[in-house]
């Protein structure tokens, strides 16, 4: 393995120590120190060195982390705030809560040091209710932080103030799109939001607001300690630094695993996830949650884990939650999950989203009884097509990418499968 491609752990520091959501264990192995580094340069610098690290947005988007918090105005008067977005709902995705568990004060360091980088003074964790143990982990967190004058007035005597706050979500996917975030945040419908304006300019009530996933702030405290030119190392040239990929579905050892990104997909499989379970055989492969289309084995042989090679192959990295589908599952019910999953999460705001993801899902729920037509296959093809880049958020996309996929990759297993229910 080249060194750009040799594991660090970076987010998973902590793995495996005893007691490491404590503060004092956290202490121990360093933390806090980036906060001490960070609350000592101008904060125009902290956003120079997270924009040279190559940290891009690890919520799905990829969007590059320093750039978005250079749109935060400086002249304006506005309190600025920040908030994380922890909601993690995308199917298949379980890592945000891997760093709740093992680590919550480097998400809580991360924040502060975010938030001192762009002059937010306030800060919220934003977590879908159902996570009872995670929320109960990072308000112990924020607590201790607290107490130790890493959070409130005047963090340790820099002049910095952040107060940090937690807020529960109701639970709806929708939630995880930033502005539907804020919608909520603000005590209203947790509906998507026309853009520009954009949050870094007008968010959460109406002042500038970034928001950043909890893995993206996360990884801030070790590219402060260690540099941006240390982050830029790991990884390729345009997909810097390390990823967390949770890997479910038919394989040995379905987990949270830190690999640097461009790691080769059949390596991270065969290796960390111990391959295929015993007597399976691998029929696809979902690499970045519900919303990616899939890929076939052929395709996921060269395949490697960024944001530019899944691209390439038609997908995407999006969160990094890796779906192995085995050769015994039935597309058509894939397809029919993922459809009525959309269908449920839109908000129904947008015709394409609302109409097009309930006609999916009706066409889906005949096709599985064995009532529908292979006519279905093309005519979903279409409608798909009419639902992408026409909406308010991107789920309409999101459900019409992934269905797009499986008809046009698996359109003999679909035409097979009607006419054995026919038969
Ligand atoms: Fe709502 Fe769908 Fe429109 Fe997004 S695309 S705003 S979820 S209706």
């Amino acid at each position: 393995m080249p060194d750009n491609l040799t594991k660090v752990k970076i987010l998973t520091a902590f793995e495996g120590v005893p007691d490491s959501r404590t503060l004092t264990c956290y202490e121990a192995g360093g933390g806090y120190q980036a906060l001490r580094k960070a609350l000592a340069l101008p904060p125009s610098e902290i956003t120079a060195i997270v924009k040279a690290s190559g940290l891009r947005g690890r919520g799905g988007a990829g969007f590059p982390t320093g750039l978005k918090w250079s749109f935060v105005p400086q002249d304006s008067d506005m309190p600025k705030y920040l908030v994380c977005n922890n909601d993690e709902g995308e199917p298949g995705t379980f890592k945000d809560r891997y760093i709740c568990e093992l680590s919550p004060h480097m998400l809580v360091e991360g924040m502060a040091i975010s938030a001192r980088a762009f002059g937010a003074n306030k800060g919220y964790i934003y977590t879908r209710y159902e996570f009872f143990e995670e929320i109960a982990w990072l308000r112990t967190a924020i607590d201790e932080a607290y107490a130790a004058g890493y959070l409130g007035k005047n963090i340790l005597a820099s002049g910095f103030d952040f107060d940090l706050d937690h807020y529960e979500g109701a639970g709806a996917y929708i939630c995880g799109e930033e502005t539907g975030l804020l919608s909520s945040l603000e005590g209203k419908k947790g509906q998507p939001k026309l853009k520009p304006p954009f949050p870094a300019v007008s968010g959460y009530l109406g002042c500038p607001t970034i928001v950043n996933n909890t893995e993206t702030l996360a990884a801030v405290p070790w590219i402060i300690t260690h540099g941006a030119e240390a982050y830029r190392k790991i990884g390729t040239e345009k997909s810097a630094g390390t990823k967390l990929f949770c890997i479910s579905g038919h394989v040995q050892k379905p987990g949270v695993y830190e690999l640097p990104l461009g790691y080769p997909f059949m390596k991270f499989f065969a290796e960390e996830a111990g391959g295929m379970a015993a007597g399976r055989e691998l029929k696809g492969c979902i690499p970045g949650g519900a919303s990616a289309p899939i890929l076939t084995p052929a395709e996921l042989q060269d395949a490697t884990l960024d944001y530019e090679d899944l691209a390439a192959k038609g997908s995407m990295l999006g969160s990094g939650a890796v779906i192995i589908v085995d050769a015994e599952q039935p597309m058509v019910e894939l397809l029919k999950v993922v459809v009525d999953f959309f269908h449920h999460e839109s908000c129904g705001q947008c015709t394409p989203c609302r109409e097009g993801t309930g006609w999916l899902a009706n066409i889906m729920h005949a096709y599985v009884k064995g009532e529908g037509k292979e006519s279905d296959l093309p005519l979903m093809h279409n409608i798909s097509q009419q639902m992408m880049g026409r909406t308010i958020c991107a789920l309409s996309d999101a459900a019409a990418m992934p269905t797009q996929a499986i008809v046009q990759k698996y359109q003999d297993e679909l035409k097979n499968y009607l006419q054995a229910k026919a038969g």
